[in-house]
């Protein structure tokens, strides 16, 4: 555990995180579900709730909310809309139509990349509200001249991913959302972007002393980015250790992160499920998918990112939670380094370059024929680490399908033969009396130094590795 919370000390955080599912049309209405529009473009009496309007269930959000629940193994079930009746200026109806007791996505987990399993407790249907902007000030409703009302959002659908407390970290806990995005967006349920709010998520946190029962947790709303996520989960578990040392008492509430001020403050007290009066929404029918749509949905569901980490784990032979199968997976370049083993290439060496040298546009076009080329003339010793990152590096400007064999010559990229290395590295330490009576006596840092010299005299052919194992050898 990190210095965070004193010794002892140990956080609970649990998830919620709402996302706007991709379909064309909103939830019970064919208005446009578009980001970015013309405010209250999209719009009509269903969504507005207009007296006498009726809701039609999307078929395609149910397929989707069926996507994202299959794909995070949850028990999909036939499940019922309530009315969760509470008043907001963006919410029309004075309730929203929401899943409660009997959601369509029952009981699921997820693996984060470190290899943990978090629990899922549920994932719901329910309708996002409409956008209230609040002009004058700061944006924020405190100091705001007036409101203006966006109903474009109003009506269009959301799946509500409820976690179990199973996060004991904010590094966890940005893992856990990172993790159910790259998934959102391999089963294409949503573009999933926080940025947009097409992402949203709610940190609820407590924190007690390991032994003791836990404590009551906050809910910290207005987290828009991974990194706001971690520092308003660390900032609210140390203030909750704060009021309990002192001999305060933390009341169950929903509480505001402020991004500038790097401080959460409180909003409301958090209403209970009797305030909002739930009852089940007469105007819908319930959905009960049929076993063939269900079967249908299994079968066209693409690998998830913990499968394919798995597979070029096993492929390169490092640990499933290893950090460069990690990285190389969420860069999507797995089928590259997958194609460049089976075309004969050095497996840790084109797991390393996808890494480490591939960050870059246009990787994706690389040939895996060219990796797994370029790997075995590193592997036989005919180009050192340096030299095999240059080819790279041209063989990604150029298109991908080059020759890494032609780039080596055409740079002069040869085996550097032994008696040559030989001689640059004696020549060196003939030049450079001092430094060598240095090296001989124990600085090891001189050998960067001889390096840099015989690197300079050879044109930087030679290998820096064989010339410290040449330095060493003279060493006795
Ligand atoms: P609510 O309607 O109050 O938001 P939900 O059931 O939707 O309740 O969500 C409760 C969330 O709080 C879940 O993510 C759950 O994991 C989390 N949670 C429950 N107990 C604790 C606790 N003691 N500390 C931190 N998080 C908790
Ligand atoms: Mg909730
Ligand atoms: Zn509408």
């Amino acid at each position: 555990m990190s210095d965070l919370l004193p010794d002892g000390w140990e956080m609970i955080i649990g998830l919620e995180c709402h996302v706007e599912l991709a379909t064309v049309t909103k939830l019970f209405c064919s208005c446009a579900n578009r980001f970015g529009d013309e405010p209250n473009t999209n719009t009509c009496p269903v969504c507005l709730a207009l007296p006498g309007s009726l809701p039609v269930l999307n078929e395609q959000s149910v397929e989707l909310a069926i996507r994202l629940g299959s794909a995070l193994n949850c028990d999909v079930r036939p499940s019922i809309f309530h009315r969760k009746n509470y008043f907001y200026p963006d919410m029309p109806k004075d309730y929203q139509t929401s899943q409660y007791d009997q959601p369509i996505n029952l009981g699921g987990h997820l693996e984060v990349a470190s290899g943990k399993t978090i629990g899922i407790t549920r994932a719901h249907l329910e309708e996002d509200t409409g956008k209230s902007n609040h002009i004058g000030g700061t944006g924020r409703i405190a100091g705001a001249s007036h409101s203006l009302v966006d109903y474009n959002r109003a009506g269009v659908p959301l799946l509500e991913i409820v976690s179990e407390p199973d996060i004991r970290t904010a590094e966890e806990a940005r893992q856990y959302i990172s993790e159910l995005r790259s998934i959102i967006l391999a089963v294409e349920a949503s573009d999933a972007k926080m940025e947009e709010g097409s992402m949203r998520v709610d940190a609820n946190v407590s924190v007690h002393e390991i032994g003791t029962p836990w404590g009551t947790r906050c809910e910290v709303k207005n987290l828009n980015s991974l990194r706001s996520l971690g520092r308003a989960i660390e900032y609210e578990a140390r203030r909750q250790v704060d009021v309990l040392r002192s001999g305060g008492k933390i009341r169950q509430e929903t509480r505001h992160w402020d991004e500038n001020k790097g401080t959460t403050g409180t909003l409301r007290i958090k209403e209970e499920a009797e305030d909002y009066r739930y009852f089940p929404e007469p105007d819908l029918v319930p959905i009960v998918p049929s076993a063939q749509w269900l079967a249908r949905v299994k079968a066209a569901q693409p690998m998830l990112p913990a499968e394919r980490r798995s597979r070029l784990a096993a492929a390169c032979g490092a640990a499933h939670t290893s950090s460069s199968v990690a990285i190389v997976v969420d860069r999507a370049l797995d089928e590259l380094v997958l194609a460049s083993i089976a075309a004969g290439g050095d497996a840790t060496r084109c797991l390393t370059h996808a890494e480490h040298n591939l960050a870059v546009d246009g990787a994706a076009l690389l040939a895996p024929r060219a990796l797994a080329e370029l790997t075995v003339l590193e592997t036989s010793g005919s180009v050192t680490a340096t030299q095999a990152k240059q080819i790279l590096a041209e063989l990604v400007e150029g298109g991908g399908q080059g020759d890494p064999a032609a780039i080596a010559k055409s740079h002069g990229f040869e085996a550097m033969d032994n008696s040559v290395l030989d001689a640059a590295v004696d020549a060196a330490i003939a030049a450079n009396p001092k430094q060598w009576a240095e090296y001989l006596d124990g600085n090891d840092k001189v050998a960067g130094f001889f390096v840099g010299q015989v690197m300079r005299s050879t044109g930087g052919k030679a290998d820096g590795k064989a010339v410290t194992a040449a330095l060493n050898i003279r060493k006795g």
